[in-house]
């Protein structure tokens, strides 16, 4: 019952028509393998559908990223920028929205405060980065053909972490790459700032007014005076002649 379960899930031929009709062991074992791998991806694409953080991720088309990998140059800087690019793209860098559906915390963006943060926001929209943001936007704008250019701010946050999906130009890559990695560093600097520099509380209201009781004062009352008698006086003598 087991296996006619599985060539059923894996849509292979019955077990009673592999009886009659046997196949070489070598084409079985290409026809399994194939059939399992289809029922992998299929699910696994339907499931990735359904994930908010897969939004950036072209789940169907995946030849982008293996050429984006490949214009990668082979030095440790450039590996770790590349990683962090392919980490927002995957779902697994944990903005505020993750944080807010994991831990149950607040979903704004830390840092200006405007909008929900998910990749989109901090990359594209966020205006406490614009800064850092929009110079290397213009100039990679600047090399980027305007019919191939991002439309969106979805589609600008793409560029930024998988320009594969507008163009193969070596410098747009790295410049992508440089200014994903500034984004996120100084975001993380910038939340690193506020949680050691909570803000101070509004003066206006939030203070308690404090009422104090009466102070009243018990003076010890003092016995009536009594005149200090004057010590002698000392005659001195005058020293003999
Ligand atoms: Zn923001």
């Amino acid at each position: 019952m087991g296996l006619i379960r599985l060539c059923f899930k894996y849509n292979l031929p019955s077990p009673h028509s592999i009886i009659l009709d046997p196949q070489p062991i070598d084409k079985w074992k290409i026809t399994v393998k194939k059939s399992v791998t289809v029922y992998w991806k299929e699910k696994l694409q339907l499931e990735a559908s359904s994930k908010s953080t897969l939004g950036l991720l072209s789940i169907t088309n995946n030849e982008n990223l293996k050429k984006a990998s490949s214009l990668v140059p082979l030095n440790t800087n450039a590996v770790a920028k590349h990683r962090l690019q392919m980490r927002i793209l995957s779902g697994t860098f944990t903005f505020q929205s993750e944080r807010a559906r994991f831990y149950g915390e607040d979903p704004t963006c830390t840092i200006c405060g405007d909008a929900e943060e998910d990749a989109t926001h901090c990359l594209s929209d966020c205006s406490a980065i614009s800064h850092i943001r929009d110079p290397h936007l213009k100039k990679i704008s600047s090399l980027l053909p305007p019919e191939f250019g991002p439309t969106s701010s979805k589609e600008t946050a793409l560029l930024i972490i998988a320009p594969s999906n507008f163009t193969n130009n070596k410098e747009i890559h790295q410049l992508c790459r440089n200014l994903c990695n500034k984004i996120i560093t100084w975001r993380q600097g910038a939340i690193n700032h506020n949680l050691n520099n909570p803000p101070l509380p509004s003066l206006a209201g939030n203070i308690p007014s404090l009422h104090f009781p009466p102070i009243s004062v018990h003076l010890p009352v003092l016995p009536p005076s009594i005149p200090t008698p004057h010590p002698p006086l000392l005659r001195l003598k005058p020293p003999p002649l």
